[in-house]
């Protein structure tokens, strides 16, 4: 088999540095070839072992190439391949779980990607409220397309102006799109007093993992609902990492607030490409082939037999075994024993997250709550310290401010390790 540097080498040549498979230009990843992936772990194209944390941005919940899942998917292969003509039992039955799980959630719209589900959300929350104007948060991602790619992460003196993560995105997205504090409720009433009756819709990840964790308060999201009901504005939660990772109901079972709009996507179908979006039947119905309606195009692989039987295997796996009570539980022995272990070394750090997510920032306390707060992490320790964990054989993204996951698959054994490590590499 090609060694890993021939095979980087070659990627160079014909994949760019940019996206995905171009997490090539984080350093520490530019000559990381993988070849194989199972349970807790993968390997690279030599052959070198990693446990892995950083779970390809949350998906495998039940760990890599579950066989339950991938049985189920050969026998879909085997069955049917056509999808976009007419509905199938399979993503029939999905739709029927997820109604039946998640709080806020009548009807479903199955997409290929979490991107999709949020698009499709702000397009039919525009058409419902017949508004421009989207709401959003610092530090929240919600997928690559212009609606929202935007200020994943934006210094604390732009709030309220919209930043562009990438060139090339139009400025009338920017104009459309307010960017506020998360947890500042005094900032939410402020833009809904000023612009309320434009705003069609606010998005937000009520647990915003994409830069590691932000619990949120709940006098917050009780705000964010209070607010979009008085101003008749559609409230979305982004729910494709807090979604099945940390509850088979989503943030919305573990907060009590209901948004008008959900989507989902990664853990639901433990790593074939999924999301979906479920919500409001009146708001949902709104999607038909009808011309000139919001979803009058639909997406060729939606509703996938693949992807759907992966969805269900995986759904009902959740449903039958003591997942989230495993990874719960190993979640609080990573986060206790790598506080303890960086309290020894007198580094000052607070370790966090929710369940199976867990995130070291090297600042001092308290946790943080919003974005600025996450100014005081030492980038250079917190990726410094990842790019020292493979020579222990674990893998965590060397990328400032990712969390970590824990899957189904990893054991008590593997915490300890994971623990002994990182006293090591810090
Ligand atoms: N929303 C959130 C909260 C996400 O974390 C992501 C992906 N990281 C997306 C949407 C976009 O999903 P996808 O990458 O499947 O398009």
């Amino acid at each position: 088999a090609p060694s890993g540097v021939t095979l980087a080498e070659r990627a160079r040549r014909v994949i760019p540095g940019g996206v995905n498979s171009g997490q090539r230009s984080i350093p520490g990843l530019t000559e990381m070839v993988i070849a194989r992936a199972s349970g807790a772990r993968f390997w690279d194209a030599d052959g070198r072992q990693y446990t892995d944390y950083h779970a390809a941005f949350g998906p495998p919940l039940l760990g890599h190439n579950d066989p339950d899942v991938n049985a189920a998917v050969a026998e879909a292969g085997t069955r049917v391949d056509l999808c976009g003509v007419a509905v199938t039992h399979g993503e029939i039955q999905l739709a029927e779980t997820l109604a039946e799980l998640v709080p806020s959630i009548e009807k479903v719209l199955l997409t290929s990607t979490g991107s999709e589900a949020t698009f499709h959300a702000l397009r039919v929350a525009r058409a419902a409220t017949g508004r421009r104007l989207v709401v959003k948060f610092q530090g929240c991602y919600h997928g690559w397309h212009d609606s929202v790619s935007l200020n994943v992460i934006s210094a604390p003196d732009r709030v309220g102006v919209p930043d562009p993560i990438s060139t090339g995105i139009l400025p009338e997205v920017l104009d459309a799109t307010l960017v506020l504090r998360f947890n500042d409720v005094a900032a939410v009433r402020a833009a809904f007093a000023a612009h309320g009756d434009d705003i069609a819709a606010v998005i937000v990840e009520p647990v915003p993992h994409n830069v590691g964790c932000l619990l949120p308060d709940q006098e917050f999201l009780q705000a964010l609902r209070d607010e979009c009901t008085r101003a008749g504005s559609v409230l979305v939660f982004d729910e494709v990492i807090t979604g099945f990772r940390h509850d088979l109901g989503g943030w919305q079972r573990i907060s009590g607030v209901t948004p008008d709009l959900t989507t989902l996507g990664k853990a639901i179908a433990n790593g074939y490409p999924i999301g979906a979006l479920g919500g409001r039947a009146d708001l949902m119905d709104l999607f038909s082939t009808r011309p000139g309606a919001p979803a009058f195009f639909a997406g060729t692989y939606n509703g996938h037999p693949a992807v759907v039987a992966a969805a269900l295997a995986t759904l009902g796996k959740l449903r039958a075994e003591p997942v989230h009570e495993h990874v719960y539980r190993l979640g609080e022995r990573a986060r206790a024993g790598i506080a303890e272990a960086l309290a020894d070394l007198g580094v000052p750090a607070v370790v966090t997250g929710h369940g199976s997510v867990f995130v070291t920032y090297f600042m001092p306390g308290p946790a943080p709550r919003s974005y600025d707060d996450l100014l005081r992490n030492d980038a250079g320790m917190f990726i410094g310290y990842r790019r020292r964990m493979p020579e222990h054989g674990i893998f965590e993204l060397p990328l400032n401010l990712k969390r970590n996951h824990i899957s189904y698959a990893h054991t008590d054994a593997d915490i300890d390790h994971l623990v002994e490590a990182t006293r090591a590499a810090v």
